[in-house]
C-alpha cells in the first residue's frame, strides 16, 4: 500500500509558515519532539495499566541518533504510536479546534516571542520539525493496529503513506535536515554536544531517559592505568543527557526561583516567567506535592469554552492525566500546574476520580494554599498584586458569584477596585477605613469608566460629603456585590438606586416639605410619563444637575444592560424612576410652565426623560420624537429671544 495524500488546508497554511520560519528560534524542534514522545510513552503507560492486551513495558526511553554524513536526526519512543486514522488526523490535519484562530493571530503577528507563546498554546508542535528538515519521515506502529506505516512529507502539498514492518510499538521519527543558508548553518545541530545542550535546556524534567549513542575520544592508557600522551581511541556509550528527577520531588529548599520558572517554561509552554511560583509539601491526612503557577498574562482563550483548566495530576511520580479539573475550582482556572499524591491507586479511572474522596480533600488544600498566598503577596508586594488583580482579578468576583456566597468571606479582602478619589486601587477594607463620619454605606457606581462615574449626575450630594465612590466597570461587579451584600458590617448601596439615604434629619424634613407642597406639579409630570417611569420625585442626590434616572429596588439598569446581552434574557427590566432636583432654575421653569401652559409640560416632561436616559447611556425610546420637541423649543426660545429684543430697542 502506498496512499498520497493531500494536507487539510489549514495545515498547509500552517506548513507554509513553519518553512518559511516566521520565528527565528528554531531549536525549540527538539522539545517538542520530545514532548510529544514523552506523551506518547505516558499514553502507553496508562492504558496498559488497564488493557491486558498492551504488554507491560518496563523500560520506557526516548533515543536520540544523530548521523552527520547525511545529515540526519532521529527522535524514537516506545510509546503507543499511531493508527492509520490516527497519523491522518493527527499529522494530516491540525485536529485542535483553536487551529484556525491560532492561524490568524500568526499572520497578525510579526512578533516572534508572541508567536512561540502561541504555538505554546494550541500545541503545533509536529510541525516544528519542517524549521529545520526539508523532509519529515514518521515510522509509527500502534498496539492497537496490525499494521505499521510510514508518512512522508517534504512540507509541501501532501505527505505520502506506506505500510511498513514495525514489530515493537512507537514511533520513530526522521528529520533531514535543510540545506545551510547564510542565515542558519542547520549543521550546528548534527553535533552530540548541541543536542545534549538541547535536551538539558529544555527537557531535562522528562520522565523517561533520553538517550543516545555518543562516541567519544579517549586517552589511551598503557597496563598501569596511566594515560599514554597523544594516543586516542573512540569509544561509543549509550548516555542519557536528562537528569529526569521530577523538580516537586525535590526538597523545597534546594529548588531556586530560577528553576521553578525553567520548569515552568517548559512543562507548561510558557514563554515568560510565571507572576507567581507556589511549591508546597503537604503532609498529614492527606499527603500531597504541588507546584502551582500563576501565568504572568491571561491565556488569550482563558474565557472561551475551548481553554480547558485543571492540574496535572501524578501518582508517586506516575503521570495519570494532564488536565484534572477536580483539582482546582473554575474560579481559579488561570492556575497551572501539577500535583503529586501518594493517595491515590494507579489506575484510578477518570470517573472514579471525579467521586474520589481524596481528590476533594486535596483540591480544598490547594484553593486554601493559593487565596493564602494571594493575600501574602497583596500584603508583601502590593504593587505586583495589583498587577495580577488587574489580569486575573475578574475571576475572584467570579468565585464570589458562582459559589453563591459560600466563598465570600476567604475571598471579600483579595478584592480591589478603583475609586473616585483613589488613584491606585483599593481594598474593601481601605475603603472602610477611609469613610467619612457619619457615612453608613459603601457607595458605588457602575459605568464604562471611571471618567464617565465622575460625571454622573447622581454623585452630586455624596461629592459634597466628601464621601468615596467604588467604580465599576466589569459586567460581574454588581452580581458580586449583590451576593456579598455588605463589608464589615458596612451595606453596599448603588449610587443609581433606591434611596440615597445621605440626608440628614433637617435635609430630610426640608425636602418632605418640597414634596407635599410641589405634590400637583410631580402628580402632573408622573401622569404624562406614566407609561414610561414608575414614579418622579425631588432627588435627594443632585446638586448641580436638573435630574437624573434612578432604579428602585431589585434590577439595576447596569445588571438589565449585561441580562440584555444574553440569550433569553431580553424581557427584564430595571424600575425607572426620574428624579429632579428641586434646587435647580430648570425646576423653577418647570413650575411657570405648568401655572401658565400646563399643555407644554407633557412635551417638557419626555424632554426631561430622554435626557436622563441619554446621561444614564441608555436607549431614548423615540428619538425623532426627542428631537423634533428639541428643535420646537429651541425655535419658541429664540423667538422669545426676538421678542425681548425687540421691545428693548423700543425701549430704546
Ligand atoms: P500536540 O502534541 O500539542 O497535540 P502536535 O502537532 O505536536 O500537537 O501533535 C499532534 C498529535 O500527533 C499529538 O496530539 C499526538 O496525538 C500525535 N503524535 C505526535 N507525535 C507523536 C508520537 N511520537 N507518538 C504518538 N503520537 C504522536
Amino acid at each position: 500500500m502506498s496512499e498520497r495524500k493531500k494536507f487539510k488546508t489549514e495545515s498547509k497554511r500552517l506548513l507554509d509558515l513553519m518553512i518559511n520560519s516566521i520565528y527565528t528560534n528554531r531549536e525549540i524542534f527538539l522539545r517538542e519532539l520530545i514532548s510529544n514522545a514523552s506523551d506518547a510513552i505516558d499514553k502507553y503507560h496508562y492504558l496498559s495499566l488497564n488493557d491486558e492486551k498492551l504488554v507491560k513495558e518496563d523500560q520506557y526511553h526516548i533515543d536520540l541518533g544523530c548521523d552527520k554524513e547525511n545529515r540526519i536526526i532521529t527522535v524514537e519512543d516506545n510509546g503507543i504510536g499511531m493508527t492509520y486514522e490516527e497519523i491522518n488526523n493527527n499529522l494530516g490535519t491540525i485536529a485542535k479546534s483553536g487551529s484556525s484562530e491560532f492561524m490568524k493571530k500568526l499572520e497578525e503577528n510579526s512578533d516572534d516571542a508572541k508567536n512561540l507563546e502561541i504555538i505554546g498554546q494550541f500545541g503545533v508542535g509536529f510541525y516544528s520539525a519542517f524549521m529545520v528538515a526539508s523532509k519529515v519521515i514518521v515510522e509509527t506502529k500502534s498496539p492497537y493496529s496490525e499494521k505499521a506505516y510510514r508518512f512522508t512529507s517534504e512540507g509541501s502539498e501532501t505527505y505520502v503513506l506506506d505500510e511498513i514492518e514495525k514489530e515493537n510499538h512507537g514511533t520513530k521519527i526522521t528529520l533531514y535536515l535543510r540545506e545551510n543558508t547564510e542565515e542558519e548553518n542547520y549543521d550546528n545541530f548534527l553535533s552530540s554536544y548541541e543536542i545534549e545542550r538541547l535536551v538539558k535546556k529544555y527537557s531535562d524534567y522528562i520522565r523517561y531517559p533520553i538517550q543516545m549513542w555518543v562516541s567519544k575520544s579517549i586517552p589511551d592508557k598503557n597496563e598501569k592505568g596511566e594515560i599514554i600522551e597523544g594516543k586516542y581511541h573512540d569509544e561509543t556509550n549509550l548516555e542519557t543527557f536528562n537528569s529526569m528527577i521530577p523538580l516537586w520531588k525535590k526538597n523545597k529548599s534546594e529548588v531556586s526561583d530560577q528553576e521553578l520558572n525553567d520548569f515552568y517554561k517548559q512543562k507548561f509552554d510558557g514563554y515568560e516567567d510565571p507572576m507567581l511560583s507556589i511549591f508546597t509539601n503537604v503532609e498529614g491526612l492527606i499527603s500531597y506535592n504541588a507546584l502551582l503557577f500563576i501565568p504572568s498574562k491571561a491565556p488569550y482563550n482563558l474565557y472561551s469554552e475551548q481553554y480547558e483548566r485543571g492540574l496535572k495530576l501524578y501518582t508517586k511520580g506516575i503521570f495519570i492525566m494532564d488536565k484534572c479539573k477536580d483539582l482546582i475550582p473554575d474560579y481559579l482556572r488561570f492556575v497551572q500546574g501539577l500535583v503529586d499524591t501518594s493517595d491515590l491507586s494507579l489506575n484510578i479511572s477518570r470517573e472514579m476520580l471525579q467521586q474520589d474522596y481524596q481528590i476533594k480533600k486535596i483540591a480544598t488544600s490547594v484553593e486554601k494554599k493559593i487565596l493564602g498566598e494571594l493575600e501574602k503577596l497583596k500584603n508583601d508586594d502590593f504593587e505586583k498584586y495589583q498587577a495580577f488583580f488587574k489580569e486575573f482579578g475578574i475571576n475572584l468576583k467570579y468565585g464570589i458569584y458562582d459559589s453563591f456566597g459560600a466563598k465570600k468571606d476567604s475571598l471579600k479582602d483579595l478584592l480591589l477596585y478603583t475609586s473616585i478619589h483613589e488613584d491606585h486601587l483599593i481594598t474593601l477594607k481601605e475603603y472602610v477605613e477611609h469613610m467619612k463620619e457619619g457615612q453608613e454605606f459603601i457607595y458605588y457606581a457602575s459605568n464604562k469608566s471611571k471618567e464617565a462615574v465622575n460625571a454622573m449626575p447622581q454623585l452630586d450630594a455624596l461629592k459634597k460629603k466628601g464621601y468615596d465612590v467604588l467604580v465599576f466597570t466589569d459586567d460581574i461587579d454588581e452580581f458580586t456585590i449583590n451576593i456579598l451584600q455588605e463589608y464589615d458590617s458596612k451595606k453596599f448601596k448603588s449610587i443609581n438606586q433606591g434611596d440615597l439615604e445621605v440626608l440628614n434629619e433637617e435635609e430630610k424634613k426640608e425636602i418632605q416639605d418640597l414634596k407635599d407642597e410641589k405634590k400637583p406639579l410631580l402628580d402632573a409630570l408622573k401622569e404624562a410619563l406614566k407609561d414610561k417611569v414608575s414614579d418622579v420625585i425631588l432627588s435627594e442626590r443632585l446638586v448641580d444637575s436638573p435630574v437624573c434616572l434612578v432604579s428602585g429596588e431589585g434590577l439595576s439598569f447596569e445588571m438589565e444592560k449585561v441580562l440584555k446581552q444574553m440569550p433569553n434574557q431580553g424581557d427584564l427590566k430595571a424600575q425607572r424612576i426620574l428624579e429632579i432636583n428641586p434646587h435647580h432654575d430648570l425646576f423653577k421653569a418647570l413650575e411657570n410652565t405648568y401655572n401658565t401652559d400646563e399643555s407644554v409640560l407633557n412635551d417638557y416632561a419626555s424632554l426631561l426623560l430622554d435626557q436622563a436616559l441619554l446621561m444614564e447611556g441608555m436607549m431614548i425610546e423615540d428619538p425623532a420624537s426627542f428631537s423634533k420637541k428639541m428643535c420646537q423649543l429651541m425655535i419658541k426660545a429664540s423667538a422669545v429671544n426676538e421678542e425681548d429684543s425687540k421691545e428693548k430697542h423700543i425701549d430704546e
